[in-house]
C-alpha cells in the first residue's frame, strides 16, 4: 500500500559491515554482543537483529523479555541477554524462549527459581551485573556475599556470567573505567572465593571497544579463567561515539580505523508537498516565530514531531532538497514543517528530501540533530516514531 512520504531506509550491509569491523576490532580479545535494544535503536530489530548475526555477533542484547521473544522470532540459535533484568511474571518466558536474564535483585532469583522449577529445568543460565559506580542497575558491593550464596547446588540458577556496565568510557582519560575495572577486580576474587566459576566476563560498550579497552577487559577475564564479551551499539549503527574529553594528542588506532570504516546505517527521508512564494512581512508556522525578510520561497515537508523530528529544531537545522541545505523556518508542527527553498533552484511537489543522512555530498547526521536539540544521538535515533515504515535496502 503505498504511504504517506515519510520513511526510514535501513541499509543491512552497512550494517552487517559495521558488525563483521566491530568483530574483527573484538577479536582476539572478545566476542561480540550486538546491542539491539529499543528496537535496535529505532531502526527496526526485524531488520537488524539477522544482520549483525550474519556480521558475526555471538550475543543479541535487548532490554526486555517482550523484546527478547522478538529478537528470538528472527534469530533462532543466537545467545539473547536481557539486560533490563526480569518482572513479575516473566519467568516463563525467558524459559520457553530461551532468554539469558540479567540478574541483580533477590526477587530477580526468586521469579527465575520458581519458573525454572516449575518447568523442571536443570539450569537456567544467567548474568550476575556489579554496580561498579553507576548507582543504577547492577548489586552492591555490601549485598555480593547474599547474591552469590543463592547460587548453591540445589538452585536451578548458574552464574554463566558476570557483568558490569563502563558509564564514562567516552572519557578519553579512562580513569573512571579503571577505577570501574578494578572494583570488577575485587568482585571477580569475591566470587571465586565463594566457589563460583563464571565462563562470561560481560563489559564495555562502544566507547569502550573504540577506545581499545577490550585488551584489558579480556585480561581481566584470562585471569579467572573466563571469556570476554563487548556490548557495542551505537558503533553498529554507524556512529563512533564523541569523547569528552577528547584523546591527546591523538587518537588510539581503533578510533581512527573506527572513523574510516563505519558506516551509516539510516537514512530518514521525506518528499515535498508543495512550494509557495510568500512576500517580506510574511510568517511561517505557529506563533510566527520566523518572519521573511525578503521574498522567499519555501516548501513543505511531510514529517513532523509526531514523526519524531524535534519540534526544537525549527529555526535551528537545515534539512536536504536538491542536494543543497535548506534551513527549517517557524516551528515544526506535528505532522508537517517547512523549510526555505529560496536558494535551491527547480524544488517542486514530489522532490526527496533527506531529514538524516546523505544526499549529493552533503550530510546530515544524527549528530546534527543531537546538537540542534540538546540531546545525543541514541535518542535521536529512538525517537524516530512508529509510524515511519523502516524499509531494508
Ligand atoms: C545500551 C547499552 C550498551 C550499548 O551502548 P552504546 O553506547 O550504544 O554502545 C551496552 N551495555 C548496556 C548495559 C547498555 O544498556
Amino acid at each position: 500500500m503505498p504511504t504517506r512520504p515519510c520513511w526510514v531506509e535501513i541499509n543491512t550491509r552497512a550494517l552487517e559491515d559495521n558488525t563483521r569491523f566491530l568483530a574483527a576490532l573484538a577479536a582476539p580479545h572478545a566476542q561480540l554482543l550486538a546491542i539491539v535494544k529499543a528496537d535496535a535503536y529505532g531502526h527496526s530489530l526485524s531488520l537488524c537483529a539477522p544482520a549483525v548475526v550474519r556480521g558475526g555477533a555471538q550475543w543479541l542484547g535487548v532490554t526486555s523479555v517482550e523484546e527478547g521473544v522478538a529478537a528470538r522470532a528472527v534469530c533462532p540459535q543466537t545467545r539473547i541477554l536481557v539486560i533490563g533484568g526480569v518482572f513479575p511474571g516473566q519467568a516463563a518466558d525467558v524459559l520457553r524462549h530461551r532468554l539469558t536474564p540479567v540478574v541483580w535483585e533477590p526477587w530477580h532469583l526468586d521469579e527465575l527459581e520458581a519458573a525454572a522449577r516449575a518447568s523442571g529445568a536443570q539450569a537456567l543460565p544467567v548474568h550476575l551485573e556489579l554496580d561498579t559506580g553507576m548507582s543504577r542497575q547492577g548489586v552492591q558491593p555490601a549485598d555480593l556475599a547474599a547474591i552469590l550464596a543463592r547460587f548453591n547446588a540445589s538452585s536451578p540458577l548458574r552464574l554463566e556470567g558476570v557483568m558490569t556496565h563502563l558509564f564514562a568510557a567516552d572519557e578519553a582519560d579512562g580513569r573512571v573505567t579503571q577505577a570501574q575495572l578494578g572494583l570488577t577486580h575485587q568482585a571477580l576474587d569475591r566470587i571465586h572465593d565463594a566457589g563460583l566459576q563464571a565462563e562470561w566476563l560481560n563489559v564495555g560498550n562502544s566507547a569502550a571497544l573504540l577506545a581499545g579497552d577490550a585488551a584489558a577487559i579480556a585480561a581481566l577475564a584470562a585471569e579467572r579463567g573466563m571469556q570476554a564479551l563487548i556490548r557495542p551499539g551505537l558503533a553498529l549503527y554507524g556512529l563512533p561515539p564523541k569523547y569528552d574529553p577528547a584523546f591527546q594528542p591523538e587518537e588510539p588506532p581503533t578510533l581512527h580505523a573506527a572513523r574510516q570504516q563505519l558506516r551509516p546505517v539510516l537514512a530518514w527521508k521525506t518528499r515535498v508537498v508543495g512550494v509557495r512564494s510568500i512576500s517580506a512581512g510574511a510568517v511561517v508556522g505557529y506563533n510566527g516565530t520566523f518572519v521573511a525578510t525578503e521574498p522567499m520561497r519555501v516548501a513543505l515537508l511531510a514529517v513532523g514531531y509526531a514523526d519524531g523530528l524535534a519540534r526544537g529544531l525549527g529555526n535551528h537545522l537545515s534539512l536536504l532538497v536538491r542536494g543543497q541545505r535548506a534551513p527549517l523556518v517557524g516551528r515544526i508542527s506535528m505532522d508537517q514543517c517547512v523549510v526555505d527553498v529560496t536558494e535551491i533552484p527547480g524544488v517542486e511537489s514530489g522532490d526527496e528530501v533527506v531529514v538524516l543522512g546523505t544526499q549529493g555530498d552533503q550530510t546530515i547526521s544524527a549528530f546534527d540533530h543531537a546538537e540542534a536539540s540538546g540531546t545525543i544521538p541514541w535518542e535521536v535515533f529512538t525517537r524516530i516514531g512508529p509510524r515511519v515504515e523502516r524499509v531494508p535496502v
